[in-house]
């Protein structure tokens, strides 16, 4: 089963991707994380996608369909879960044709409906977990008193470049301009199902589960 989690900045794709992964066996494809790790580890293309990732702009879709097609030709598990890709109506064609030529198909587009004042608050909350990526949030679900992650332990945690407020609106409009379209886009093609992403963790998480039966 491959399947697309689409929302905004902030709306939980990354949270609800997780438990796919350790229930279902799928892989996250966040194109987001590999353009990060790139950036960490200071490759030519790293660099390059530096800037325009810290003014919370898209990078070009050349880069994004490359780092995608690269994971698709390797192991499936139990399906893919592309998480912040597609994020344009280009993205979204040459998925099409990258899961055709592999002979997949896809199974749901599930958008995670949020509104914006919920993101903001909870962007500029939020922390990762350098060991295992739990995110944590300053007012919903603190770092425990200990400094230890409550999934794994690990004690270092990270906030996000480009989780601040500038970032964040441009984050935003790059979304509604370009990403948005995605959402009639695949109505149109019978494929999207839509749950609620302002609910508790727990609560989204059985919609999702729901959709995906
Ligand atoms: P994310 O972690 O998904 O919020 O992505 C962080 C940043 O990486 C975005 O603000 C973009 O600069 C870049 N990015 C991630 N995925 C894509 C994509 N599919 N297309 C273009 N840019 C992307």
């Amino acid at each position: 089963m491959n399947i697309i989690l689409l929302g905004p900045p902030g709306a939980g794709k990354g949270t609800q991707a997780r438990f796919l992964c350790e229930e279902r066996d799928m892989i996250q494809l966040s194109t987001g994380d590999m353009l990060r790790d790139a950036k960490e580890s200071g490759t030519e293309m790293g660099n390059r996608v530096a800037e325009v990732m810290a003014r919370g702009e898209l990078v070009t879709d050349d880069i994004v369909i490359g780092l995608i097609r690269e994971k698709l030709e390797g192991d499936k598990k139990g399906g893919f879960i592309f998480d912040g890709f597609p994020r344009t109506l280009a993205q979204a064609d040459a998925l099409a044709d990258l899961l055709a030529e592999e002979g997949e198909t896809l199974d749901a587009v599930i958008e995670m409906r949020v509104d914006d004042e919920a993101l903001v608050a909870r962007i500029t909350a939020r922390s990762t977990c350098a060991t295992c990526g739990e995110v944590h949030n300053d007012n919903t679900k603190p770092i425990p008193e200990d400094g230890k992650c409550a999934h794994c332990g690990g004690t270092e945690f990270k906030r996000r470049a480009d989780d601040n407020e500038d970032s964040l609106k441009q984050r935003l409009m790059e979304y509604y301009k370009k990403t948005s379209p995605l959402i009639g886009y695949y109505y149109a093609k019978d494929q999207l199902s839509v749950v609620n992403g302002l609910g508790e963790i727990k609560d989204v998480k059985a919609e999702i589960d729901k959709v995906l039966g």
